[in-house]
């Protein structure tokens, strides 16, 4: 009787432990840090198939034929997107997911009815749609990020960082409210340990003509964030590029080209740099997309709106130790910009859906443990 009174009161205890930390027991991940790195409107068309021969073109404003040829064209499409994003290809969608190949029926799309960059990054950043976000103007987004929230919880507080090429990330954010680093444009690095080179890198940013309003070039600012990354080893680091857009709206298909590659480049460098770091190596997860996608017929490519159906569309990858290796994702269920949210703070066992139940579900299969 006594023996089973302790066993039975040893049971309640038990299961009290368990209703008190049921979730983040079920919750355990070995994901302790994240990149989360973004390509502005890069269409699933080419991450998917590579170069289009149609834009690859005097139509698509290819300056050097013959040079954009040897770079990007090849015979069959999964040699040509590997030539486009290399690393993905060989090891992010090789170790990882990717979602949003339509033809074998995995669908990656925004909520946001708006199919434009502002609402996308809401989107993605706070895990719902805001039908009041819907312009691209500097004013402050009124919802919390799921990079906020993180912030504000002390594992995580001011080891969050955000840098964009574009100046209105610190708005999309709301860098007055958020309390961490977040850079965006031209403004120079002022948050965490500023190294000689982010000295230097700062110089550029205050010394570079700005001909592009609002939207510099990748380089300097990537280079910014990988700094930053390096001295500060932030938990979680956003980083967002832009030039594919920028390209893509110039009628540059040679250059939209190019900011791909470099888009995948970056990425490559800011992985192999976290693997190389004991903070990161074997417990960071690595997340890639882009904000919208673009027109898809004639010179619909160039830009994005609702009037230009595809604009919709979007792809996703996914790579980390809770992130089963099953490749390129086919007939699946269609995923949505609205769960990066969601599924970035699953990936370090913590509930977001809880503490917004707006924001979309976690995308499961990307958060089971291998
Ligand atoms: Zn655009």
């Amino acid at each position: 009787m006594r023996t089973k009174c302790i066993v039975s009161k040893g049971l309640v205890v038990v299961l009290l432990l368990m209703a008190v930390c049921g979730g983040a027991i079920a919750a355990q991940t070995k994901t302790k840090n994240i990149i989360f790195i973004t390509a502005d409107g890069l269409r699933w068309e080419e991450v998917f198939h590579g170069a289009d021969r149609g834009l690859l073109s005097k139509e698509g404003g290819v300056a050097d034929q013959a040079a954009a040829d040897k770079k990007y064209w090849r015979e069959t499409a999964t040699e040509r997107r590997k030539a486009v994003l290399p690393f993905l290809w060989t090891e992010v969608a090789q170790k990882g997911q990717i979602f949003g190949n339509r033809d074998l029926g995995s669908a990656s799309r925004v909520e946001n009815p708006y199919w434009f960059s502002f609402p996308g990054y809401s989107e993605m950043l706070c895990g719902f749609v805001d039908e009041s976000v819907n312009s691209n103007n500097l004013v402050n987004n009124p919802n919390v990020s799921v990079l906020e929230w993180l912030h504000r919880k002390p594992a995580f507080k001011n080891k969050v960082a955000a840098f964009g090429a574009w100046d209105a990330l610190p708005y999309i954010l709301n860098r007055d409210r958020a309390g961490f680093v977040i850079n965006g444009g031209l403004d120079p690095v002022n948050g965490g340990k500023i190294s000689e080179r982010q000295y230097f890198l700062n110089a550029l940013k205050t010394e570079t003509v700005d001909l592009n309003p609002g939207a510099p070039p990748d380089s300097i600012m990537f280079y910014s964030a990988l700094e930053y990354f390096k001295q500060n080893k932030p938990r979680v680091i956003y980083i967002m590029l832009g030039w594919t857009d920028v390209a893509a709206h110039r009628g540059r298909y040679d250059e939209y080209l190019k900011a791909a590659r470099l888009y995948d480049e970056y990425v490559r460098k800011i992985w192999n740099t976290a693997q190389s770091m004991p903070e990161y190596k074997g417990n960071t997860t690595l997340i890639m997309t882009t904000d919208h996608g673009r027109g898809e017929v004639g010179d619909g490519w160039k830009s994005h709106s609702t009037n230009l159906p595809g604009s919709e569309k979007t792809w996703m990858a996914y790579m980390g130790p809770d992130t089963p290796a099953l490749g390129e994702r086919s007939n699946v269920d269609e995923v949505t910009n609205s769960q990066f949210a969601a599924t970035l703070a699953a990936l370090l066992g913590e509930d977001y859906n809880a503490a917004q139940p707006k924001a979309g579900k976690v995308v499961q299969d990307v958060v089971k443990g291998k």
